[in-house]
């Protein structure tokens, strides 16, 4: 009788302690599991963050000339299927060199990080503000045509003659859509050439 009490008690030891094992087990299984997720939670976040690092101007903070690229192809594609006609203006601050040699590299940096606070309060949420490089933007209009595209010109050289009344933009409208298609490096090119032509002629200009 107390070998069966003996045995029973022992038995009952052993379940109880596989039982706490089995549950510790179970808990740090569940706490590695928890730990995973938020890891691959932090990954997705933080390859997100590494991606808009890639596609952004550091200084300006609006897209860099690599995404300019990708989202113009991406727009041009979709402005064919919706058969509407997407416009580009490209831009230049005239005699930007001036600009910071006279005034400082600072100076230089403050006018290009102004410019970008009017593409963004000019423009609209679909449409993609760019630095192309140094002192050249670019602003890529879907579902516009040249003519808007020139009244968007306009309220953006607004803005920065009220900011700097000193200085001025050079800038060229292209337009591709209807019965004429451009791929995205030739509106590019040809926004360049007219705001080549508009840099001709003194103070602020729009060509298109
Ligand atoms: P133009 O009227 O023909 O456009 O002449 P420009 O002086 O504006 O053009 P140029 O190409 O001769 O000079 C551009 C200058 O922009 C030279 C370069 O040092 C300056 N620059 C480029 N990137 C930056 C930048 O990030 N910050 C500052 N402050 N200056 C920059
Ligand atoms: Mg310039």
């Amino acid at each position: 009788m107390l070998d069966k009490l003996l045995y029973f008690d022992t038995t009952l030891v052993f379940d109880t302690y596989i039982d706490c094992l089995l549950k510790e087990v179970e808990s740090a299984k569940n706490k590695a599991e928890r730990y995973a997720h938020s890891l691959e939670d932090k990954v997705a976040e933080r390859t997100q963050q590494l991606k808009e690092l890639s596609q952004c101007d550091p200084l300006t903070d609006i897209y860099n000339q690599r995404a300019m690229f990708d989202f113009l192809r991406r727009e041009l594609l979709m402005a064919k299927r919706n058969q509407t006609k997407l416009s580009v203006i490209y831009f230049d601050i005239d005699k930007f060199k001036l600009i910071n040699d006279k005034e400082g590299h600072l100076k230089g940096d403050e006018v290009l990080k102004a410019i970008s606070g009017f593409l963004l309060q000019t423009i609209r949420e679909t449409d993609l503000a760019c630095r192309y490089g140094g002192d050249e933007f670019c602003v890529i209009l879907p579902d516009c045509d040249a003519e808007n595209a020139q009244l968007i010109c306009g309220k953006i050289i607004n803005h920065f003659v009220n900011k700097y009344p000193n200085y001025s933009l050079s800038m060229g409208v292209s337009e591709t859509g209807g019965d004429k298609w451009c791929l995205g490096e030739e509106i590019i090119r040809q926004a360049d050439e007219k705001m080549y032509f508009a840099k001709k002629e003194k103070g602020s200009q729009i060509r298109f």
